[in-house]
């Protein structure tokens, strides 16, 4: 199995399949959070979000959600959007055809069950689908989504350096990858990722859930 970053790293060739990228109106960008819920992570990242007045979509794994529902209801309660990032946080192209349907469905039902809501939005591990999972996207309702800049913060990487990759990229329309755990990754904290939103917040952009730019 490749590591995450390298994963990351050649995630453009898998773009076969297609995925909401970017948003094509309006005039401000969206903030993502790959991950979580994570005690370890998510309450800072709800801290600095609501300090610098942003409203974001975080994209959850259902074995977190499982062990974390609590955190996940109060993203929701701060007026965040929660979206599904699968059940075991695995590469869907690793799983059989029904492997991956099976992940999709059970990562709904989790969410289902701890939220009472039904996610609008998916995006795969590792930004990547197999076939059978796009098509279980479909067959439940989901939309697909990728990312058009990312802060890179999968690897250990100071906030600053964070906030200036996703601030290069920073224009109406750009939907960002964060994260809000690092159970995933390699990093030892997702420190700089709560600290990088401060910084973010600079730009002087609007950030809103992805749900409110389309
Ligand atoms: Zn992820």
């Amino acid at each position: 199995m490749p590591s995450y970053g390298e994963l990351v790293d050649t995630v453009e060739r898998w773009r076969e399949l297609p995925a909401l990228e970017r948003i094509d109106s309006g005039d401000a960008a969206a903030l993502t959070f790959d991950d979580g819920p994570d005690p370890d992570g998510t309450p800072a990242v709800l801290d600095a979000l609501d300090a610098a007045g942003i409203k974001a979509t975080f994209f959850v794994v259902g074995e977190q959600l499982m062990r974390h529902h609590a955190l996940a209801r109060e993203a929701l309660g701060r007026g965040h959007e929660l979206a599904l990032h699968g059940f075991e946080h695995v590469e869907h192209g690793t799983l059989s055809p029904q492997g991956a349907r099976d992940d999709l469905a059970r990562a709904l039902g989790a969410f289902e069950a701890a939220t009472g809501r039904k996610p609008r939005f998916f995006r795969p591990p590792y930004g990547r689908f197999s076939e059978h999972s796009f098509r279980a996207c479909a067959d439940l309702g989901l939309e697909p989504v990728y990312w058009s800049s990312w802060g890179m913060d999968w690897e250990e990487i100071p906030a600053e350096r964070i906030a200036e990759l996703v601030t290069r990229d920073l224009t109406p329309g750009a939907i960002v990858l964060l994260h809000d755990s690092t159970r995933y990754a390699p990093r030892p904290s997702a420190r700089p990722t709560a600290e990088a939103v401060a910084l973010i917040a600079k730009a002087g952009i609007a950030l809103k859930p992805l749900g409110g730019l389309l």
